[in-house]
């Protein structure tokens, strides 16, 4: 369950590029970028599973992740 089947890969939070499922659970997945090896955690427990998949992310999506992680590494 957890992000359901949409939730297959996401764009990595760090680098926009391609995050892969690498553990499902029950409320959370876990996701590894390919690019990067950043490990992300999501929690799906309220979200319920992704109506939409993540990736790819449109150019704007990608710019705004690119941006947030510009802004973290700035903190
Ligand atoms: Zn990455």
């Amino acid at each position: 369950m957890a992000g359901g089947p949409h939730a297959a890969a996401i764009p990595c939070w760090r680098c926009a590029e391609r995050a892969e499922r690498v553990r499902e659970g029950l409320e959370t997945d876990t996701f590894l970028c390919g690019s990067c090896g950043f490990t992300i955690t999501l929690d799906f427990d309220e979200s319920g599973p992704l109506e939409e998949p993540l990736w790819p992310p449109t150019p704007e999506q990608r710019a705004e992740i690119l941006k947030a992680a510009e802004a973290r590494d700035k903190r």
